[in-house]
């Protein structure tokens, strides 16, 4: 068994942000870290994108930064100026590159790719390459083999270089409703790196996730419909789970085995945004351990939030139909800096009760009675 103090089980985004946070902070000066990756090396895989109020902390790392987005529904679109929080988006190879260089210069941390764990029974991990075994472990594996999630985020992206100009790039379209909403709630999603270099997304929430070929025909058909023109440099796949509960054992954090990232349910449910919350988890999970070396797990989401995104869960599964005339008034009814706060964990009371009271009252009460029902019959 190789021995650590800290075991990091996957150096996907909330692996590497944690080594990147433990290194940065100085817990590593005397104590040994291992990541285990099972992928052979990095390449670009994933586009994340949130709304920026951290003052840019990976620049290097950016690949568009916006200040106005728009939502289009029934050929009406509005635009939402953002600038206190620009909407950016990191590109994941950038993001592995960059982290990845500033671990290398630290001899007390190893990476093990190309190691697929295989069984952890306690602190001891079973892999392809060996065993080893850690005082601390930070868990980022999603064990779905206990629970089935009622709702996913789907979505199939394509980054397309056209001859011609075709995309304003000042604005994110960031929901596009104007599709079909036939089995969930559907959207186009554009983030226009360029006049002529865009990332084009076909964006679902619903509980059944569909074939590649599917999601392929609706970008073919979108950019049919748009007249754009040009090849595919890359593409991007997710399902993202929204609703994972605390069920099993592991997927409860205790006090050395620490699951984090999306299975330590920073995702947030109603939306699938994670990489700020994995940011400020991070942060603070390492500003602990540096501080007084205890193993306090942040809380960085108001538990608020949790049972509001049930409820709003609970009518995107039910309702769905009626979520592209939800999400247009969200943003056309409320200030930006309410909604943008409120769908990034940070809004005040004030700002929570103007979206609120931005729903329709009569479906939203109806879908709180069906959650309080289910969960008395539980
Ligand atoms: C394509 C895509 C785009 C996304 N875009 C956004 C966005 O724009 N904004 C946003 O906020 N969120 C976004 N998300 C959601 C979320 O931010 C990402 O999923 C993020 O990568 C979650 O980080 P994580 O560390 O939990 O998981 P991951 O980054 O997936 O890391 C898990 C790591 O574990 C490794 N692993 C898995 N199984 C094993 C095993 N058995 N042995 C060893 N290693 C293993 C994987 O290879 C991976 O590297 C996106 C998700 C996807 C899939």
């Amino acid at each position: 068994m190789k021995e650590f103090d800290y075991i990091i089980l996957g150096g996907g985004l909330s692996g590497l942000t944690l080594a990147y946070e433990l290194n940065k902070q100085g817990c590593l000066e005397n104590k040994t870290l291992c990541i285990l990756e099972k992928r052979k090396e990095y390449s670009r895989d994933k586009s994340w994108s949130y709304w920026d109020f951290e003052n840019n902390k990976f620049p290097n790392c950016v690949i568009g930064s916006w200040d106005t987005f728009s939502i289009t529904l029934n050929q009406k679109t509005i635009n939402i100026t953002c600038p206190q929080s620009p909407y950016r988006t990191i590109d994941s190879k950038k993001f592995y590159d960059f982290v990845t260089d500033q671990l290398r210069s630290n001899d007390n941390i190893v990476t093990v790719m190309d190691c697929t764990i295989q069984t952890i029974e306690g602190h001891a991990i079973h892999t392809n390459k060996g065993n080893y075994v850690g005082k601390v472990i930070y868990d980022s594996l999603i064990d779905l083999s206990h629970q089935t999630p009622t709702m996913y985020q789907h979505f199939f992206g394509c980054e397309v270089e056209t001859d011609n100009d075709c995309f304003n790039e000042n604005i994110v379209d960031l929901m596009n409703f104007d599709c079909s909403q036939d089995g969930g709630l559907h959207f186009f999603y554009t983030l226009p790196f360029s006049k002529n270099k865009a990332l084009i997304e076909t964006t679902w929430y619903s509980k059944i996730i569909k074939k590649k070929s599917e999601y392929q025909n609706e970008i073919d058909h979108y950019l049919r419909e748009k007249n754009i023109k040009g090849k595919i440099t890359y593409t991007e796949y997710g399902a993202i789970p929204l609703n994972l509960k605390k069920t099993n054992k592991k997927s409860n954090s205790s006090k050395d085995y620490i699951k984090i990232g999306s299975a330590g349910r920073l995702t947030r449910a109603s939306t699938g945004y994670t990489f700020q919350a994995i940011q400020s988890f991070s942060e603070q999970l390492a500003g602990n351990l540096k501080l007084d070396r205890n193993l306090t797990v942040p809380n960085i989401r108001h538990k608020k939030y949790d049972f509001l995104d049930e409820i709003f869960l609970s009518v995107m599964e039910h309702e769905y139909k009626s979520m592209p005339g939800i999400f247009f008034n969200l943003f056309k009814s409320n200030d930006s800096v309410a909604t943008i706060s409120f769908l990034s964990d940070r809004s005040n009371w004030i700002q929570d009760l103007k979206v609120i009271l931005s729903m329709p009252k009569l479906i939203f009460i109806k879908n709180l009675i069906l959650h309080i029902y289910k969960k008395i019959i539980k």
